[in-house]
């Protein structure tokens, strides 16, 4: 099944607070959340969190990677439920400890409000982030007990970027994959979601493919469940190759003017897609890495 909206997905699993940039919950003995959106939606996430777990806090809030709409609301989780603790990568922990980074959040959490406010969604809230710790470090293939016979599995699986963690939890055959499984718009189109190394992330792909999740959370709009998880992932993998054959035929045909190739790149990509998507700030800083990339991976092959 593919689900688009928040509720229930299976026995204790939960897309919490706006099916386009959702908080996961797992209940259990040691309930965990993954992700943590927008800042803007942190009262909605309460909400839902509050409505599914009762009176219990939850115990851990795993982050997959330090991108804003994945981060935004840890801070203001960890203020209502202070045992709460905040589970990332080495590497994700440091990105949120720089000013230039938090900077960066707050100036797309701004133009993310902007949206909502358009798209008429309430409540907003608004405080800016001035710190998300990161208290716990997992590394990759640590395990983190959440109750009787229910681990989570730390993945390593960059691509997307270098801090990213995937999260396995095999006796449910959930995988929180988020953007590493590319991210489907919720018509069924796949964005490559690769900004630091085309390979690498195709390499992450195959892995979470080969795992035969029963439930994958590709990170926004959509949620897949039995057959429709392998048909994903063969789809984002086509979608990969389909990417990197139009960017590397859009260089070839622009000389390597890259500006030229990103705008052409959005003509087909971003321009035809309706809102609400991706602000068109930070699809353009995410376009100009993949296009980058492709650029220094044919300058590579074309000198070996
Ligand atoms: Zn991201």
């Amino acid at each position: 099944m593919r689900f688009q909206d928040t509720g229930k997905i299976a026995e204790d699993f939960y897309i919490i607070g706006h099916p386009g940039v959702p908080v996961y919950l797992l209940d259990g003995p040691k309930p965990a959340l993954f992700d943590a959106g927008f800042t803007a939606l942190a009262k909605q996430y309460e909400k839902g969190i509050k409505e599914s777990l009762g009176g219990r806090a939850p115990a851990y809030l795993f982050l997959t990677h330090s991108h804003f709409d994945h981060v935004g609301s840890a801070a203001y989780f960890k203020k209502v439920w202070p045992e709460l603790q905040i589970v990332g990568s080495e590497k994700c922990r440091d990105i949120l400890t720089r000013p230039g980074a938090l900077q960066l959040i707050n100036e797309l959490n701004r133009i993310g409000i902007e949206n909502m406010q358009s798209a008429d969604i309430h409540p907003i809230h608004e405080d800016p982030i001035d710190h998300i710790d990161v208290e716990v470090v997992i590394v990759p293939d640590q395990t983190i007990e959440l109750g009787p016979s229910l681990f989570v599995t730390a993945l390593a699986t960059p691509g997307h970027t270098w801090d990213f963690m995937s999260y396995w939890i095999p006796e449910v055959k959930i995988l929180i994959a988020s953007e590493a499984a590319g991210c489907d718009d919720g018509t069924g189109v796949i964005q490559t979601e690769f900004l630091i190394d085309y390979d690498v992330y195709v390499d992450s792909l195959k892995r979470l493919a080969d795992l035969n999740a029963q439930i994958l959370c590709p990170g926004h709009k959509i949620v897949l469940t039995g057959s429709d998880v392998r048909t994903y992932m063969a789809a984002s993998l086509e979608s990969a190759r389909d990417y990197l054959d139009m960017v590397e035929a859009f260089l070839t045909e622009e000389k390597g003017d890259l500006k030229k190739v990103i705008q052409r790149v959005k003509a087909v990509e971003w321009d035809p897609k309706p809102w609400p998507k991706q602000p068109e700030q930070a699809y353009l800083l995410n376009s100009k890495e993949r296009v980058e990339k492709i650029w220094e991976r044919m300058q590579k092959k074309s000198s070996n």
